[in-house]
């Protein structure tokens, strides 16, 4: 899967592919046969939700650039395997997800792989401000604007990676934090499930 998916693809970052070699993708994916979770596809986790496919995984994992000293928030977090493979690469992983039967799923998953992520359940538009700021921030599903919280709950220095879009496609977009200002760089088309909105929440 690395090699044929990652690696070829033009992914250079050594330590994403190390982790990725090393977390078993088919214990986030109990349902489906061990060899659809090695495929240059998503995986279906069920309440219409996926596993991002392999390539995409490496790529916003590279993205968020992880030396390991940093605090990661990972928003939708659905199977967990994305914040497995952060828990690798950082110091410490906070993971979101608005979906209770696949939380707990991701839960026991990480558990017993003997990941240290803390997940629970919320609304990832607010992002998890009791455990703010954090020095990266990955979101695997589609925001219709880049979510205000999350930008204010970003470390000076900080990176935020989410898919941006209304439509079936989406851009990947980078925001850095730089003191008070904000950049944001718009990468590759990608397509992600929507990041539900609660308007009642927001
Ligand atoms: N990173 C995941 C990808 C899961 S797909 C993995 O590795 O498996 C995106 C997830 O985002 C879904 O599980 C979905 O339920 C969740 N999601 C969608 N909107 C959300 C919201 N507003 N808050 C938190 N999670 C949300």
């Amino acid at each position: 899967m690395v090699r044929q998916q990652v690696e070829s693809r033009g992914i250079f970052d050594r330590r994403v592919m190390e982790a990725m070699r090393q977390v078993p993708r088919h214990l986030f994916a109990p349902g489906a046969p061990v060899e659809a979770c090695y495929r240059d596809r998503p995986v279906p986790i069920g309440h219409g939700q996926t596993m991002s496919q392999p390539y995409m995984v490496a790529l916003m994992t590279e993205l968020l650039e992880l030396r390991g000293y940093e605090r990661v928030l990972d928003v939708g977090c659905g199977s967990g395997y994305q914040a497995a493979i952060l828990s690798m690469l950082a110091r410490q992983v906070f993971a979101i997800e608005r979906v209770h039967p696949l939380l707990q799923r991701a839960r026991r998953a990480l558990a017993e792989g003997g990941f240290a992520v803390q997940a629970v359940s919320g609304d990832g538009w607010q992002g998890w401000p009791e455990h703010a700021p954090f020095d990266r921030i990955l979101v695997a599903a589609a925001a219709s604007e880049v979510p205000r919280a999350l930008c204010a709950q970003l470390a000076d220095n900080g990176v935020l990676v989410v898919p941006v879009g209304s439509g079936r496609v989406q851009r990947l977009v980078v925001v850095r934090r730089r003191g008070t200002r904000l950049e944001s760089e718009a990468g590759v088309a990608c397509r992600f499930v929507p990041l539900v909105a609660d308007e009642e929440a927001r």
